[in-house]
């Protein structure tokens, strides 16, 4: 898809900005790109507000790394437009290559020079004559002042990792792309390295804009979190909204563990099995109370008229345990809490909900 020469080309042209630092965002508006009968960017609208960490969400070719090109101006929207801090950098009239774009990419498979040291591949991005000092800063900023002089093969993965970034921070660009940057990595190291990105992303006080396909990583990683199906947002909101507080039962379904209760809703509120739940006041008639296991507890059975449940399954995860409990009348669900008391098959609890839950309509918007 890419060849090694529009890397070089991309690396080597970004400008060394010396003005002031304007409020960046980076902002999309009714992007479509197709290519042939693929849809993949179906009418995209996304905004990124200055100094934030965004992760771009969603399943394996829904259009994630299309946007990134777009933004880096490796690929031309069929409509739309792309806005980078000040600067339309693409509409229908207009199309700033990606040297002048003020980005820096960090590719999937990092794309170093194999034949440079990582001082090379860092002052590559520089320009001709690169300012070594500038050189040894971002390097001392990514944590690998001294190993300047090693090729990328001599680093470890997550040195090299490192090196892409200090080579895309180097021409200090208004926005970073990182591709699925984690994904090389195995999982022991993903963890650590997760949070050194975001020490060194911080540290820069560059806006950054991440794609990933695993949640975890999203949530965890993120200040904003746009949520992608199909070519769209379908969600963007702090981690916390887009979890707790799903805009839609496949945003739930994709971000998490979640049942389903059918539901009646009116007046702000909606009844279900375990009751009446708080539901937003436009909503009435039939509807969808979205539950994850950590918002179900339970306990002994007691006299004080909650709602009991049938023990059906129980896993234990050493950190906590999933207990699937079957309703009166049949519905089941899932309960998240610690390890302990440990519950078996038959027997029979109390349920309460004890955290949030989302109200739906029946019909869901989308298909
Ligand atoms: P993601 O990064 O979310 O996995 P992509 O943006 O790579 O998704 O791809 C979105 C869709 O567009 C997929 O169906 C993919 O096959 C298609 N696609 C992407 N790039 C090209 C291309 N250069 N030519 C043809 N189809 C493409
Ligand atoms: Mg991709």
């Amino acid at each position: 898809m890419r060849g090694m020469d529009a890397v070089a080309a991309h690396v080597a042209a970004c400008p060394i900005s010396a003005e002031g630092e304007a409020p960046i965002v980076v902002s999309c508006r009714g992007l479509y790109k197709s290519f042939g009968d693929v849809r993949a960017v179906d009418g995209l609208d996304l905004e990124l507000p200055s100094g934030a960490i965004g992760a771009l969400l969603g399943p394996s070719g829904c259009g994630k790394t299309t946007l990134l090109r777009l933004i880096a101006g490796f690929e031309r929207p069929d409509e739309g437009s792309i806005a980078i801090g000040d600067a339309t950098v693409s509409d229908g009239s207009r199309f700033v290559p990606p040297e002048r774009r003020r980005t820096g990419m960090v590719f999937q498979d990092y794309a170093l020079f194999p034949h440079l040291d990582v001082a090379g591949n860092v002052g590559y991005a520089l320009g001709r004559r690169p300012d070594a000092a500038r050189v040894r800063e971002v390097l001392a900023l990514v944590g690998l002042e001294g190993l300047g002089a090693r090729r990328p093969h001599e680093l470890s993965g997550g040195q090299q990792q490192r090196v892409a970034l200090a080579r895309a921070l180097a021409p200090t660009p208004a926005l970073i792309l990182l591709d699925e940057p984690f994904s090389n990595l195995d999982a022991a190291l993903r963890d650590r390295v997760r949070g050194e990105v975001r020490s060194i992303l911080r540290a820069a006080r560059v806006t950054a804009l991440l794609v990933t396909h695993d949640q975890e990583e999203a949530l965890s990683l993120a200040d904003t979190v746009a949520v992608m199906r199909a070519g769209r947002i379908e969600q963007a909101g702090t981690p916390e909204e887009v979890y707790g507080s799903p805009a839609n039962r496949w945003v739930g379904e994709f971000l998490g563990e979640i049942d389903v209760l059918p539901g009646e809703a009116g007046a702000g509120v909606a009844s279900c099995a375990l009751g009446r739940v708080p539901a937003p006041r436009d909503l009435t008639g039939p509807v969808e109370v979205l539950i994850r296991p950590e918002s179900i507890a339970v306990g002994m059975l007691g006299d004080d008229g909650e709602h009991e449940a049938i023990v059906v399954e129980r896993t234990f995860y050493g950190h906590d345990q999933l207990v699937t409990l079957e309703l009166r009348g049949g519905p089941r669900l899932r309960s998240r809490s610690v390890g302990f008391p440990s519950w078996h098959p038959g027997d029979r609890l109390r349920v309460r909900l004890a955290g949030p839950v989302t109200v739906v309509p029946a019909k869901p918007t989308h298909s």
